[in-house]
């Protein structure tokens, strides 16, 4: 590993200053993805500046949302009650994710920025775009299983990781950052990129732009929301599929809905199109498979893993299928 500084930041003016006046610096949180990434060499900071001191709360806003600050566990945010009664589908989606230990160290904000686990961009033996911009990509005909079926390109198809995300994106949620440019916002769905010909640069966010909160606005329907992850294994795996959903139904018509998938796509993928078919339809299996298929409609497998398509499908259709309280 190569050797790096480290310095605790006492605020997020302290981190700024930090970032600020030294170079080759990253955010470090709770390392479980960032150092891992340092043992392989994949990442190479001079500096790692500790966030995990910033603020952590987790709270209510005036106008009845939650804004939840970017140092805050996981395992925190899985077990608040607010989350657990308003947002069930961010506490499942939390939980779904890594392993208890794994949840105690892991950070809202580096929840947010984990990379890729596709295996070729961890191997230096491996061509990989994204981690050696323009070496060409080795998953593209290799083993990709694990890969996009939505949103990928001719330079890579890597899926982004986080379960977190998947929920976050479904709820609207919003970004709060700061950094040598001033403080701003944007929607979550608008933080991560798509690869196009750039795979290497995955968000909007400039090198010292730190994370400082993620806010939720108010959904009352989401108090009936889920989460649902099919993997290979039932703890400790990546999603193959996973659909983040809240429902709202009134007599037997879908009054609104809230719908994001996550394992086919570089980014949590917010299901715009399927919302718009389903908005006004009946509540019934059939409108669930249609708005699958119009959000499916440009989806397409690779050599290892076309099956996602389907079992997308599946997926949305019986989760919107359970919220609205039909039989599976
Ligand atoms: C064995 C294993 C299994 C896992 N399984 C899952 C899973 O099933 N689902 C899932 O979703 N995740 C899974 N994870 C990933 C895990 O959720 C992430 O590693 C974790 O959320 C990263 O948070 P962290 O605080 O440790 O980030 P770090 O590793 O500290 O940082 C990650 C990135 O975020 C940046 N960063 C951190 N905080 C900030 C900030 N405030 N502002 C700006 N940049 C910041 C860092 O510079 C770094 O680039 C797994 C991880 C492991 C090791
Ligand atoms: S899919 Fe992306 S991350 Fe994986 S090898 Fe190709 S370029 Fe690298």
């Amino acid at each position: 590993m190569k050797p790096f500084t480290y310095a605790r930041a006492s605020s997020v003016q302290d981190a700024l200053r930090l970032a600020g006046t030294t170079a080759g610096a990253k955010y470090l949180g709770g390392g479980t993805n960032l150092v891992d990434l340092m043992r392989e060499t994949v990442e190479r900071p001079d500096a790692l500046i500790d966030v995990t001191a910033l603020p952590a709360e987790i709270e209510v806003t005036q106008d009845g949302g939650l804004v939840i600050g970017a140092a805050a566990k996981n395992t925190a945010l899985a077990r608040n009650r607010t989350v657990r009664e308003r947002y069930p589908v961010l506490a499942r989606a939390v939980l779904a994710g890594g392993s208890a230990q794994i949840r105690n160290m892991a950070t809202v904000g580096g929840n947010v920025l984990q990379r890729t686990r596709c295996t070729y961009f961890y191997d230096d033996a491996a061509r990989c775009n994204k981690r050696v911009p323009d070496a060409g990509c080795d998953a593209i005909d290799g083993f990709n299983r694990m890969h996009a079926i939505l949103g990928g390109s001719s330079a890579c198809v890597a899926t982004h990781p986080s379960d977190m995300c998947v929920a976050l994106v479904a709820l609207d949620a919003v970004v709060h950052t700061d950094g040598s440019a001033g403080s701003r916002s944007m929607r979550l769905v608008d933080l991560h990129r798509l690869p196009g010909g750039q795979p290497e640069v995955e968000t909007e966010l400039t090198p010292d732009e730190l994370i400082t909160a993620v806010e939720l606005p108010q959904l009352p329907f989401a108090a009936r929301s889920t989460y649902r992850k099919v993997r290979d294994r039932a703890s400790y795996a990546f999603a193959l599929v996973s659909v983040a959903a809240a429902l709202d139904v009134a007599d037997g018509a879908v009054r609104d809905v809230r719908l994001a998938l996550g394992g086919v796509a570089p980014k949590p993928w917010r299901a715009w199109k399927a919302e718009r078919a389903l908005r006004g339809q009946p509540a019934t299996r059939a409108s669930f498979h249609a708005a699958a298929d119009a959000e499916l409609a440009d989806a397409a497998g690779l050599r290892d893993n076309g099956f996602k398509i389907e079992l997308a499908r599946q997926t949305i259709a019986a989760v919107l299928a359970g919220l609205a309280g039909q039989r599976p």
